[in-house]
């Protein structure tokens, strides 16, 4: 691959990054702003559009609500995962509370609900307040069960009575 796409979460605008660059603090070519900021980006849900379906890096997605204690709690926990995870995957919030028209569509029924997407498909959802650690085992075992093929990761989930993960 010469390079990985990503939806700057700003401006929307698609960039390419050389893969060996992602961890060097990338930018918006039209913007300035930080393509790996290593920290969770709030964003409106046409910018979540593009980057989900389009994004060559794993995006992880945590729907909340400002009236949510649990979602508020968590928030510092996925700003350490965010950190943690810098140049390797992108974290984005989605205010339910603003944007319930979002959330009904993707059927969230509850906040916080993480999901996941690889290759413009959702690979996993969680719901449930979780720790950084907790939040970072369930990334792991998603992408790993996805291994380079973010279809057969999609269609790995989607068979419900399938649960055997080389763990
Ligand atoms: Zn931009």
């Amino acid at each position: 691959m010469i390079g990985a796409k990503l939806v700057c979460l700003e401006c929307g605008q698609t960039n390419r990054v050389p893969c060996d660059r992602l961890g060097q603090g990338p930018k918006c070519g039209i913007c300035g702003a930080g393509l790996m900021p290593g920290r969770a980006v709030d964003v409106d849900p046409g910018v979540l559009g593009r980057a989900a379906r389009g994004d060559e890096v794993p995006l992880v997605v945590d729907f909340w609500a400002p009236w949510c204690g649990p979602c508020r709690r968590m928030a510092p926990e996925y700003n350490r995962v965010a950190a943690d995870l810098r140049g390797r995957v992108r974290f984005v919030k989605l205010d339910t509370e603003a944007h319930p028209e979002v959330a009904s569509r993707q059927g969230i029924r509850g906040v916080p609900t993480l999901m996941l997407y690889r290759g413009g498909q959702a690979i996993a959802r969680q719901s449930g307040m979780m720790p950084a650690a907790g939040i970072r085992a369930w990334i792991d075992r998603a992408l790993e069960a996805g291994a380079g093929d973010g279809a057969a990761a999609a269609a790995t989930l989607r068979g419900a009575s399938d649960r055997s993960r080389s763990a």
